[in-house]
């Protein structure tokens, strides 16, 4: 038995792991490679192996750097099976759709700014042909993408939908059993159940994303929020959150609704203005039984994202009059990082009135205007103007959907359980100082810990 990490390995995205047993092949995730364009370009045209090596395909969650590739596996003939619990496959659908316009639009500019051909990664049918092949398994229900291999999803607490998979691999009179973390999501996320580690393992391939990093709490968030709306609104002023349209955007209002209904906020306008975040909460809407019945909100109300002065800008026209409406009000719109999307012209547009806050949710990575926001830049470039930052700017941190070190240490103290041997553990899905800083970490409690370069395979 044997994996090879093909992506996500010492880095965050393109995150793909195969597992070998007995002959028969099963790939964790196909996602995409991100950052840089001439960078990931070669990375993500390239598949790691020929569509018909490939038994199935066993997708943690819906995020792009973990499904991006899969529509790419489709346009090269794949026709196996793609197994992802039903609120992944449903986001999914919309997620990747919006990743084949990107890569479409993205190919037209190369075309116009080359004056040549610039074929697009993938486009809306590889899609549909991608979606044709996904089979949608419940959690906690065990499966056989193959032979000699028995899968189960766990709750991984991360996204709606999102797993980590148990892998039961059995060759001749070997039986092993591989847990693959996916994401670690965090316990008290709203909306979403707590991880659920599943107990026992042989081999652990586990996320690091923040392996030397703490977060603020989330149970704080609701708090901190309330506090900004309630000094900008005094002020007159428009709160401007850049925001991922999948997760950030229904957390956002989760806790929005919750406020709104403890009058913890003045009686002002709260507008999503972003067609993806529009979709996704429709996914959300659709897929209660992925909720966590634990949490008050989602035990008394009948829909989560219907509650007064909640609005959504579903076309251009509408994102646009907002510019002109008067008073204080909350504007969320995607993109999460402020690269891209209907946040943009909200930016242009308040970034220099002193009344207003721009609040930052998410990670920002280096090189995006979301980065220069955080630094507090006296100018940021937006649509080709210097827009002086006059603003406020506020950071909460504590809405992250990754584990800290501390919930990561956490999860895998769950998956070992008392059994104190020491537990081979492969880190992804991390940037190197985050890895080097959680296997110190780890290796102090007896974890046998690997950070495993791209294309290397290691047997089990
Ligand atoms: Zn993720």
């Amino acid at each position: 038995m044997e994996i090879t990490f093909f992506g996500a390995a010492q880095e965050v995205t393109g995150s793909c792991h195969v597992v070998r047993v007995g002959g028969k092949s099963v790939a964790l995730d196909f996602g995409m490679f991100q950052g840089h364009r001439a960078e990931t370009q070669e990375k993500n045209q390239s598949l790691p192996f020929t569509p018909d090596e490939i038994d199935a395909v066993i997708l943690s969650h819906a995020h792009i750097d973990h499904s991006g590739r899969l529509p790419l596996l489709a346009r090269y003939g794949f026709h196996r099976p793609v197994y992802a619990t039903p609120a992944t496959r449903d986001l999914c659908a919309v997620m990747l759709a919006d990743s084949a316009h990107i890569q479409e639009k993205d190919a037209e500019f190369l075309a116009r700014r080359h004056k040549s051909f610039a074929q697009p990664l993938y486009g809306q049918a590889d899609v549909t042909r991608l979606m044709s092949r996904m089979m949608s398994v419940p959690y906690n229900m065990a499966f056989d993408p193959a032979p000699g291999i028995r899968a189960t999803f766990v709750e991984a607490g991360h996204i709606l939908g999102s797993a980590s998979v148990v892998l039961e691999c059995t060759e001749g009179a070997v039986s092993r059993r591989l847990v693959f973390s996916g994401d670690v999501g965090r316990w008290g996320l709203p909306i979403i159940r707590d991880p659920d580690p599943p107990h026992g393992a042989d081999v652990v391939i586990m996320e690091s994303t923040y392996g030397n990093r703490d977060h603020q709490s989330v149970a704080d968030m609701p708090n901190q929020l309330a506090r900004i709306i309630r000094e900008t609104a005094a002020k007159g002023g428009r709160v401007l959150i850049p925001a991922f349209a999948v997760g950030r955007t229904q957390e956002l209002l989760y806790d929005l609704h919750r406020l709104s209904r403890a009058d913890a906020i003045p009686p002002i306008p709260i507008v999503v203005d972003s067609p993806l975040a529009i979709a996704a909460t429709s996914i959300f809407a659709t897929n209660p039984d992925a909720y966590d019945r634990t949490e008050e909100l989602v035990a008394d109300v009948d829909d989560l994202f219907d509650f007064e002065r909640l609005q959504f800008a579903r076309d251009a026209a509408a994102s646009k009059a907002l510019n002109t409406r008067i008073g204080p009000m909350v504007i969320i719109a995607a993109s999460g990082m402020a690269e891209s999307g209907r946040i943009l012209h909200h930016l242009a547009h308040g970034a220099s009135d002193p009344r207003n806050t721009i609040l930052i949710v998410g990670w920002q990575a280096e090189h995006t205007l979301g980065r220069r926001i955080v630094e507090r830049r006296p100018f940021l470039k937006i649509f080709g103007d210097e827009v002086p930052l006059r603003a406020r700017v506020e950071v909460l941190n504590g809405y992250s959907a990754h584990a800290d070190r501390g919930e990561l240490v956490r999860w895998l103290g769950a998956v070992r359980g008392d059994d104190k041997q020491p537990l081979p553990v492969y880190l992804v899905h991390g940037e190197p100082e985050a890895q080097a800083a959680l296997r110190d970490r780890l290796s102090e409690d007896g974890y046998v810990v690997t950070i495993p370069a791209r294309n290397s395979t290691y047997q089990f």
